[in-house]
Order: structure tokens, then C-alpha cells, then sequence
């Protein structure tokens, strides 16, 4: 059996640590019931697992695939750190030496991945949570790193402070953890505790990323997605179920609204501007996706709108389009650059789907000269020649909405 197959047998299991400082009360046993709850969705899929909660801290003990589950645990919003550790009974841990037996095993996987030829800083890290346990930290400690020490005598320097590599103990009631490696975790709050979003998302680099960053500040959000069916086509909506599909990992379960919006470009294209039709269009979709939110109960919207970064986004655009909507209209993009955005889609997983070039529904009768400093009174003269309403409602009645898991 590969040291993958099992955990039991090891008794690894995966420690995850939130800050909890600002944590009281009711505030507290939310976010702690949304973490574990995200966590459970995040992990059962790749094995089965027990999620126990202790103070500051979660732990999964997964039947199999630790690595798998350490780096799905990584991403769930709210864990400050991760760690892999190793377990002992309380019973055997009454015993130091059987603390040291396992430190030496985690210490000496730890260097493995380490450079050779060059001396390491260390200590060894103890924490008491049962202050019942007969060894104070420190003697703990001691005791431990007087045992493990010895054959790499030539390769490791004793430093208290800011060692390269730390090798932690944790005593607590139910059992002691001994660990070597703080992973870094994907911090924010967990989905679901700052209630719902609804976020447009188009099939861009920006969306996604926008939504995303929503995610990590604690929202649950839903999609909506605007498409101009016949004049563009499937691929693009399977795209933007692509980029959904992949944010579900982020919240577990995702709704998307697809919304028909070929009807209303039409109707704008005859009846308003040319070089208004980009913020127009971009009017309309606030207009649905406020109707999206109020039957979601959702509080905001998220755009991947950014000042400035085409010609469209400029202060005059963003105010006559968020104008239209009645709720806030969050733009957590707003100060970056591309290339900052382009890093994080890359590094959530949504780049390589977002560069597909499957055109969306703006480039459906793009004016040949947007208009750069649009004027609101403008915009509503222009929309005094459509049925703002009618065309709303019938988006609407022909919107799907479909649960992706
Ligand atoms: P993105 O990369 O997200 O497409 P962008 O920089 O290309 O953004 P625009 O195309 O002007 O900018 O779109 C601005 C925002 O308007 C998008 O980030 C998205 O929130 C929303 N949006 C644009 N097109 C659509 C669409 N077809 N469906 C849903 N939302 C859209
Ligand atoms: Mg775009």
C-alpha cells in the first residue's frame, strides 16, 4: 500500500488554523459552522473524512489521499495556515520517547525536501492546549530535540527565532499533533458568512477573478451570464459554465443564471446612439442582474470592472452603468492592473478558459466609437425610446438558471 493509501495507519491527519482574535459569540460559532461545513464539501469528493473542531483550529483526519485533501483544504476560504501532522494517542503520549519516536519520522521527512549543503536553522515548538500534561512546554521541547538531533548534528543549527524550519508539538486532550511545515492557506473569511452576491460574469480574465475575490471576503455567489444566442453561439456558454464549474471549488455549489440578451442589443441598436450602445447594454445587465439578486435575496453585485483599463471604464461610464442598479455594485478590480488580475486567474484556475477566444455578447454591433465620458441624462433620453420594462421582464421569463455542483 502506497503512503498515500492510508492515513489511519500513519495517523496523519490535516491541521487547519484561523484567526480568531476579532471571533465572539454568535459571530464565532457561524464561522466556525460555515468552515466546517465548506470544509466537508471541499474534501468529501477525493475521501472520506472526519472534521473535528478545536479551538483556533480544524481538523480532518481523511481516510486516504492526504496530499490531495491538504492541498483542497489549502483553498477553502478562512484557514490562515495548514499543516500536515502526525498523531499520538494520549495514552502513548504520556510517554515523551514516544513523542520523540514520531518527531524524529516528521523531522526527518522535513529535511528530505531540504538543501544538503548548507547548515539549517531549527527549533522545536511545543504547545500545551491540556495543561494536564506532565512535561512544561519548554522541558518538552528540550526533551524532544535531545532525541532527534544527534544524527544530523553536522546539518542543523539550534535558532529560537525565525528558524528556517520549525518542528511543531501540540498537546491537547484528545491526542498530540507533531508537524514541520506551516503550508500557506488561501486566508479570507469562509463563503457564506457575509451572506450573497450576484456577479457577472462574462466569459473575460476579470470576472472570474472579481468573483473569486468576493468568495475569499465571505460572500456566496451567484452567476449571472449574458449571451447573445444566435449571434454568438454555444461554445461561449460552455465556456462560462467552464469558469463556474471551476469557482465552485471556492464555494461547493453554484447557481448560474443564463440570460438571452441578443432581443435587448438589438433593440438598443435600433433606437439609441450607436457610441452609447456598450454602456447601455452594460445598464440593461445591471437591470436583470438587480432582478437576479432580489430572487437570489442576494445584497450586491460584483463586476470585474477596472478604472481605466479600456476605454469604457472610465468614472463617467462606471457611474451612469451602476446608475441603473439598485443595489451596490461591488468592483473588487477596481485598482488593478491586468497583470495583477492576470496572476491570480492563473493561479485559481480560471486563465486558461478565460483567454479561449469565444467572443461574448459586447462585441454583438460594437460601435465603431464608444463613447469614453458617457453622460447619464444622456443615457435615460436614449433608454425614453425603449421599453426598458417589457425588455427586462422578457430576458427574464427566457432566463435559465441552473445549479452547478
Ligand atoms: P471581463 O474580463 O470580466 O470580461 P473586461 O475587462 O473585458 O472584463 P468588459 O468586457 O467591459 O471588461 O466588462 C466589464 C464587466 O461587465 C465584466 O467584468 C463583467 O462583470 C460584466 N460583463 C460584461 N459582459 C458580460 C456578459 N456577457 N455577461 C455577464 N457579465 C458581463
Ligand atoms: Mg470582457
Amino acid at each position: 500500500m502506497s503512503a498515500e493509501a492510508t492515513s489511519a495507519a500513519t495517523g496523519e491527519v490535516i491541521v487547519a488554523r484561523y484567526g480568531e482574535l476579532w471571533l465572539k459569540g454568535k459571530n464565532r460559532r457561524e464561522f466556525e459552522r460555515a468552515l466546517v461545513r465548506n470544509v466537508r464539501g471541499a474534501v468529501e469528493p477525493i475521501s472520506p473524512c472526519t472534521i473535528e473542531r478545536a479551538t483556533g483550529q480544524i481538523i480532518v483526519v481523511p481516510e486516504g489521499r492526504v496530499h490531495d485533501v491538504t492541498e483542497r483544504v489549502r483553498e477553502v476560504f478562512g484557514f490562515s495556515s495548514v499543516s500536515r501532522a502526525r498523531t499520538i494517542s494520549r495514552e502513548l503520549a504520556a510517554d515523551p520517547e514516544e513523542i520523540a519516536k514520531v518527531a524524529a519520522v516528521v523531522f526527518a521527512e522535513a529535511l528530505e525536501s531540504r538543501p544538503r549543503n548548507r547548515t539549517i536553522s531549527f527549533r522545536v515548538q511545543t504547545r500545551r492546549g491540556d495543561k494536564r500534561y506532565p512535561l512544561v512546554s519548554s522541558e518538552l521541547s528540550r526533551f524532544v530535540a535531545d532525541r532527534i538531533l544527534p544524527p544530523y548534528e553536522d546539518r542543523i543549527r539550534v535558532q529560537l527565532t525565525r528558524p528556517e524550519l520549525t518542528l511543531g508539538i501540540h498537546v491537547r486532550p484528545e491526542r498530540v499533533y507533531v508537524y514541520a511545515d506551516r503550508l500557506s492557506a488561501a486566508g479570507g473569511l469562509p463563503v457564506g458568512t457575509l451572506g450573497r452576491a450576484v456577479s457577472l460574469l462574462s466569459g473575460g480574465i476579470d470576472s472570474p477573478v472579481a468573483s473569486w475575490m468576493a468568495m475569499k471576503r465571505g460572500c456566496t455567489v451567484s452567476f449571472a451570464a449574458f449571451h447573445s444566442y444566435p449571434y454568438v453561439g454555444e461554445p461561449y456558454r460552455a465556456k462560462v459554465r467552464g469558469l463556474v464549474r471551476r469557482l465552485g471549488r471556492f464555494q461547493n455549489k453554484s447557481v448560474l443564471y443564463e440570460v438571452p440578451f441578443a432581443e435587448i442589443q438589438v433593440a438598443i441598436r435600433d433606437a439609441c446612439p450607436e457610441s452609447y450602445r456598450t454602456v447601455l447594454y452594460r445598464r440593461m445587465m445591471q437591470r436583470i442582474a438587480t432582478a437576479i439578486a432580489k430572487r437570489e435575496k442576494a445584497g450586491a453585485l460584483i463586476t470585474g470592472e477596472c478604472l481605466g483599463q479600456v476605454a469604457s471604464q472610465t468614472l463617467e461610464n462606471l457611474t451612469c452603468i451602476g446608475a441603473a442598479s439598485g443595489l451596490p455594485v461591488l468592483r473588487p478590480l477596481i485598482a488593478f492592473d491586468k497583470t495583477e488580475t492576470i496572476e491570480i486567474a492563473r493561479r485559481i484556475g480560471t486563465f486558461e478558459l478565460s483567454i479561449e477566444p469565444e467572443p461574448d455578447c459586447c462585441t454583438v454591433f460594437q460601435p465603431t466609437k464608444p463613447i469614453i465620458r458617457g453622460s447619464l441624462s444622456v443615457c435615460e433620453d436614449a433608454e425614453s425610446n425603449l421599453d426598458v420594462d417589457a425588455l427586462v421582464r422578457d430576458a427574464l421569463e427566457r432566463t435559465e438558471r441552473i445549479v452547478v455542483e
